[in-house]
């Protein structure tokens, strides 16, 4: 073999696996359990509480374990916590940097539960929450931080209406002030790497793409270094976070085929999204890396690829009514939340989410579509369809 380092598919398909050469399976079985026993009660003692070593089910089995290094793999970092849920990946690292007192800075365009998680429990626990415009710059950072500020929360695109956030230019500015940088990067997943733009905690939905076909929730969390893990691991003890090993077993068969997925989603997602670009009923197409879009300069500069979920904004004389028979009159597109997985999904985004109240708001009624493995040709079809139905013809 050369010194070449390894390529990513390489990684990421051997990554959380058994060497090739060792006597195993190909895959890295499902270990379930709750109780490990020891063969003497000194052993017990000296493994009890060691991370990695294994002691009770709560620190997480083999099965996370493999799930871990496969994360490390797609995003790098030092480390890797699992958890249920992507909720929970972004709401455990706001409650292990956070307590009473503390400021945080929230991005407008935020997942929708993350906000209700910053407006219900981390308001009641006594953390400030100040929403900011996402694509604001990092001199305007620098007035919304106070000395009480501890945490800016990224997510880049935003949800729903998908502003790229300058990543590096905005971490930077919070380092200077001491404040740590957690991202979602769901949407970016391979495709950004978070710790080379300056991000300390980066949080994922494995729901979406890892899964990869909508029949498993999880999340996770990666840092930058071993003390922020540290500070991850600890709050996720202290709350008795757990994920299933079936659910990461799942996530792990979605491991191995991603990067193959991620491509062919990123090509078909764009041929559709500037299909509709060019359609006279279309205001914008809201894809970071379709040229001339909002955040493509941002795009361009910080991403080596992009997933297939976008949004499209229609001419404001379609009323929301008319949105709604194109929804129904479709019959290739799903109508659901979620995105990531092998199907097309579709959904309103129109009075769907909560902004701030000087939010100009999106120009007219709007998408946001998921596009999925199914012929795109079909999928153009049947957007066509839904385009007669928004006319009213
Ligand atoms: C779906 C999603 C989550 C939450 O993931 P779940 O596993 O469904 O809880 C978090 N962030 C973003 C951007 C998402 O789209």
């Amino acid at each position: 073999m050369s010194n070449h380092p390894l390529r990513d598919a390489t990684r990421i398909s051997h990554a959380g696996r058994p060497g090739v050469r060792e006597l195993s399976y190909v895959n890295p079985p499902v270990v379930r359990g709750s109780t490990l026993l020891h063969p003497n009660v000194a052993l017990r003692l000296k493994e009890y509480g060691h991370e990695r070593r294994l002691g009770y089910g709560i620190g997480g089995t083999q099965t996370h374990h493999a799930l871990e290094d496969a994360i490390l793999a797609i995003e790098g970092g030092t480390r890797c916590q699992i958890v249920g849920s992507g909720l929970t990946a972004a709401t455990l690292p706001l409650l292990a940097y956070l307590g009473a007192g503390q400021h945080c800075l929230i991005p407008d365009s935020v997942y929708g539960p993350t906000r209700c998680f910053c407006d219900g429990m981390l308001t009641r626990m006594g953390v400030s929450v100040t929403y900011y415009r996402p694509t604001l710059d990092a001199v305007e950072l620098n007035t919304l931080i106070r000395p009480n500020t501890k945490v800016l929360y990224l997510e880049s695109p935003g949800s729903n209406t998908f502003e790229m956030q300058d990543v590096p230019a905005l971490a930077a500015a919070a380092h200077a002030r001491g404040v740590k940088v957690i991202m979602d990067n769901t949407w970016g997943l391979h495709f950004f790497q978070p710790f080379a733009h300056g991000v300390d905690v980066s949080i994922l939905a494995l729901t979406k793409y890892v899964g990869g076909h909508s029949d498993l929730l999880l999340g996770s969390i990666t840092t930058a270094t071993d003390a922020d893990y540290a500070t991850i691991r600890e709050a996720a003890m202290e709350i008795g976070e757990y994920a299933s090993p079936d659910d990461c077993w799942l996530a792990l068969r979605g491991v191995r085929s991603l990067l193959v997925r991620l491509q062919h989603q990123m090509q078909a997602g764009l041929k559709v999204a500037s299909w509709l670009a060019s359609r006279p009923e279309v205001v914008q197409v809201l894809h970071p890396a379709l040229p001339g879009a909002p955040g493509h300069d941002i795009w361009k500069r910080d991403y080596t690829g992009a997933c297939s979920l976008f949004s499209v904004v229609f001419q404001p004389s379609f009323t929301y009514d008319s949105l709604l028979a194109m929804i129904d009159g479709m019959s290739l597109f799903g109508i659901g939340s979620s995105w990531g997985g092998f199907e097309s999904l579709v959904l309103p985004v129109t009075g769907t989410y909560t902004r701030l109240p000087d939010d100009p708001g999106l120009a007219g009624p709007s998408l946001r579509l998921h596009i999925g493995l199914e012929d795109t040709e079909d999928l153009i079809a049947d957007l066509t369809r839904g385009l007669a139905l928004l006319r009213r013809e």
